[in-house]
């Protein structure tokens, strides 16, 4: 069978060599179709993970055991900005730098190509102001 996820690594995850493991203990055959990834910094792939169903479901184990956020294709964060109230709960959380708040303004500022959709805001806000929207 073939998958198709977005794998997404936090700054500290991009020094390890999780594609070259799962090929060598998995047994599974990687399609990298997108990468938008930098080391030190994160990022995400668009990836087909190849195999057969359990090998694919123990690579997935192993990713998400390690760190690695394992997404349906197309899912985003959506943020309702009107209601933030900036208390800082959500920056705190967020381990990508995709959420942040500093002068001049003071409000919060969500930069989605930063975003790995690890979901930690959307458990954080007090308000429930994250939702993750998923493509169809
Ligand atoms: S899902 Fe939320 S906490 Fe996670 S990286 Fe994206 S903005 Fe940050
Ligand atoms: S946790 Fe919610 S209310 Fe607080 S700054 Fe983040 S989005 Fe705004």
């Amino acid at each position: 069978m073939e998958k198709k996820v977005v794998l997404s690594f936090s700054p500290e995850l991009t020094f390890r060599s999780f594609m070259n493991d799962i090929i060598r203990d998995y047994n599974i055959n990687i399609n990298i179709i997108k990468a938008d990834i930098e080391i030190a910094k994160g990022g995400r792939l668009l990836v087909t993970l190849g195999g057969e169903e359990d090998e694919i479901a123990a690579a997935e184990k192993f990713l998400t055991d390690n760190g690695v956020v394992i997404n349906p294709m197309g899912s985003t964060i959506k943020l309702d900005r009107d209601r933030c109230i900036a208390c800082g709960a959500c920056t705190s959380a967020c381990p990508s730098g995709a959420l942040t708040i500093g002068a001049p303004d003071w409000t919060l500022n969500f930069n989605p190509d930063k975003c790995i959709i690890c979901k930690l805001c959307v458990k954080s806000c007090p308000m429930k102001l994250f939702s993750v929207e998923f493509a169809e």
